[in-house]
């Protein structure tokens, strides 16, 4: 029988822009201060004639689980064909809802992931999450169920993380660091 009280893997908040723009990503944000949390599946759009063909804008669907809603609703795209991230709200959204407020959030979170990240602590001196981040055991890339242990503290599978490594060590991204465990909550 599933455990549904044991809690889920956490990964590193710097990992966010990597993770989010992976192309299968389903990743829970819960803010430690108020307990609040919403989950994201954010899924990279393909060609429609070549499904092999990846387009440089993802889909996105939230579900408000702080608000008592659990329905995940269409939320709208993000465009990444510019260094600078753009985004736009679905028109079934109205601007003040806070599924849009949500939204405008985590694409800024994903442009700046460390603002998940706390401050030092007095107590004992580590840098604590302000927003744990938590992935779904599913692969953020290719969407298979998480097997290898290792793939707790990334969300990534081995497979999957080897291209991936290849692709960010092009871009001078260190997958060691944004990759490294931190203190749950
Ligand atoms: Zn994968």
């Amino acid at each position: 029988m599933k455990n549904l009280t044991a809690p889920r893997p956490n990964v590193n908040p710097l990992a966010l822009p990597v993770l989010a723009l992976a192309g299968r990503a389903i990743l829970t944000f819960r803010n430690v201060e108020t307990g609040s949390h919403f989950t994201a599946i954010i899924r990279q759009k393909r060609d429609k004639k070549d499904r092999k063909i990846k387009l440089p804008a993802y889909n996105v669907w939230i579900s408000l689980l702080g608000d008592g809603e659990t329905r995940k609703r269409y939320a709208g795209l993000i465009f990444t064909d510019q260094p600078q991230i753009r985004m736009w709200v679905s028109r079934e959204v109205p601007a003040n809802d806070r599924l849009a407020q949500v939204f405008r959030w985590m694409v800024g979170a994903i442009q700046n992931p460390v603002v998940l990240r706390g401050t030092p602590s007095t107590v004992d001196g580590l840098v604590h999450n302000k927003v744990a981040l938590f992935h779904e055991n599913k692969c953020c890339h290719c969407g298979l169920t998480l097997t290898h242990p290792e793939s707790i503290y990334t969300g990534i599978g081995p497979v999957c993380m080897k291209n991936l490594e290849r692709e960010l060590a092009a871009k001078d991204i260190k997958v060691a660091e944004i990759f490294a465990p931190v203190e749950a909550i």
